[in-house]
């Protein structure tokens, strides 16, 4: 850090990017891989930075007010739920987050340190139940409640396409070919690959999904078994591929391993995705520079006895 700051929340974003120079040690010179290191974000993950732009949003339209009696609400995966729960601390604003009541007890206690109220959905419906009860509370006392809904909001993609992408420009001076990034609310994938795209219009936006509906990739969806988010347009990218639990938890090993990247499962996926783009690269003998989102740290997932969903 090399500013004082007013706020924590001033500290989000400008995560490093890191090349990983051995798991794509044979694919060199010609193809290079690099990863954006989000768990440096302040909550630990890649959603305070569309967290931050959304809950921005609504303070400058005044849906929510610093000190005010109304709270924001959302459903969350875990990540999103931590950036709302300690943004809402640090900019003043009242927050509730209805996540599955499977989630770990980590996950919950995280959200209730920073001041959060938890309020939980039926397991059996995982995310998705988590949406369905927050419109319904939202419908039954709408001046109770903002509502974000990250799956419809622009400002999750805009928060990429203005950070993330400015920051993936920046950091390669411009020479990034390739894209990659797991979909969930799919605002990292669609925004950056929108930024970058603004940029040079070359650039190859690429999105991995679980190959599975019942995946151990927390935070990805699997679209085709899902909700498919309003913010997710299938026609700005120019892939979705489908990697497996499996072979997402194996690249997270070798990511902690290899490389000394302590990062979570879809972080695994992600970088598996980028790895197979490089290798097709390198195997047409092209070149290229290979960007990834590696979206949270695996410590987050580790905890006694706990269940991962
Ligand atoms: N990885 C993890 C660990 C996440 O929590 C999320 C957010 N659900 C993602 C990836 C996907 O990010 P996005 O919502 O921007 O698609």
């Amino acid at each position: 850090m090399t500013r004082p700051l007013e706020s924590v929340a001033d500290a989000v974003g400008n995560t490093p990017l890191v090349r990983l120079a051995r798991l794509a040690a044979d694919l060199a010179p010609r193809v290079e891989v690099w990863a954006k290191l989000e768990w440096f974000n302040p909550g630990g993950s890649v959603k305070d930075r569309a967290a931050l732009a959304m809950m921005q949003d609504a303070l400058g339209r005044g849906e929510l007010v610093a000190g005010g009696p109304r709270a924001l609400i959302d459903s969350t995966s875990g990540n999103t739920g931590v950036a709302y729960a300690w943004l809402g601390a640090a900019l003043g604003v009242k927050v509730a987050l209805v996540m599955p009541s499977n989630v770990s007890s980590a996950r919950k206690a995280l959200a209730r340190v920073y001041g959060a109220e938890v309020l939980f959905s039926d397991p059996m419906e995982q995310s998705d139940g988590a949406i369905r009860l927050v419109r319904k509370l939202v419908a039954e006392a709408p001046e109770r409640w903002y509502y974000p809904d990250q799956y419809s909001n622009p400002w999750n993609p805009r928060a990429h396409e203005l950070g993330t992408a400015e920051e993936i420009w920046r950091q390669t001076e411009g020479r990034v070919t390739h894209f990659v990034a797991g979909l969930g609310t799919t605002g990292t994938a669609m925004g950056t690959t929108r930024g970058l795209k603004k940029r040079n219009a070359a650039v190859r936006g690429i999105a991995v999904e679980p190959a599975e509906a019942l995946h151990g990739l927390e935070g990805l969806k699997h679209l085709a078994s899902s909700l498919v988010p309003a913010i997710y347009d299938p026609a700005e990218l120019d892939e979705v591929m489908a990697v497996s639990t499996d072979e997402g938890w194996d690249v997270a090993e070798r990511l902690a391993r290899e490389e000394g990247l302590l990062a979570g499962h879809s972080s695994g996926a992600a970088a598996a995705g980028a790895l197979r783009v490089a290798r097709r690269l390198h195997e047409a003998g092209g070149q290229g520079v290979v960007v990834t989102v590696l979206a949270d740290r695996a410590d987050r997932y580790f905890e006694p006895g706990a269940v991962s969903v």
